[in-house]
């Protein structure tokens, strides 16, 4: 056995892991090789006007539509511990965001059940590298989710929009950072907007003039399907 561990550090030494593209597995160093990094651009913003119809928030900005390149980097990040496909997603959504008002980045909180499963907030981490790329303060520990609400693919819309009332809190009474500011909420994935309507909402009642939101992927189907 201790043979083996020796071999296998020599291997690692001569023929040190290669690293790929998280899309295709091609040879590279960079999240994305330059051929997916291409798709990825060309997807755009598409719905994402609809979407903020009846939404409490009066901004959406996506990278693009949750299919293909983008579902499967989204489903890297989230599902299997790719973290570093965060700020490659950041890169790409920051110059949205920087198009309009934005004073201050709230992420949307997993719940706690659910944080202790993952190890990470994949939306903190996304909020993370955007604030860093567009110098704007990132606020967490003031809203808490109250229930694992994002166990809800499998709902119907209505069963959805029911499941996330009240989904989220205040942690904490007194002055909140977002007071008279313009708050981004940012998330991996928008579908029907209840989640992000409903952490709207409390951000909204909680003294931010206005909230836009701001997600990696809008789900490409419709919402009331
Ligand atoms: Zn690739």
């Amino acid at each position: 056995v201790a043979l083996r561990f020796w071999w296998d550090g020599l291997v690692e030494l001569i023929w040190p892991p290669v690293q790929r593209c998280e899309l295709c597995d091609a040879p590279g160093a960079a999240v994305f090789c330059p051929v997916c990094l291409s798709d990825l651009r060309r997807t755009d913003g598409v719905g994402a006007a609809l979407q903020c119809a009846g939404q409490p928030f009066e901004r959406l900005v996506c990278i693009g539509l949750h299919q293909g390149g983008l579902r499967k980097a989204v489903h890297r990040l989230k599902y299997c511990g790719r973290r570093r496909v965060a700020g490659a997603l950041a890169s790409m959504l920051a110059p949205r965001l920087a198009a309009a008002e934005g004073d201050l980045i709230v992420p949307v909180p997993l719940h706690a059940a659910r944080l202790r499963e993952r190890g990470y907030n994949q939306a903190e981490l996304l909020a993370d590298r955007l604030g860093e790329l567009l110098g704007l303060p990132v606020v967490t520990g003031w809203v808490e989710r109250t229930r694992p609400t994002e166990a809800q693919a499998r709902l119907g819309r209505q069963e959805r929009l029911v499941n996330v009332r009240d989904a989220f809190c205040l942690r904490r009474p007194g002055p909140v950072p977002w007071e008279g500011r313009c708050v981004w909420v940012v998330d991996d994935v928008l579908t029907t907007g209840a989640t992000a309507g409903a952490l709207t909402s409390l951000l909204l009642s909680a003294g931010a003039v206005s909230v836009g939101v701001a997600v990696a992927a809008v789900s490409a189907s419709s919402p009331d399907a």
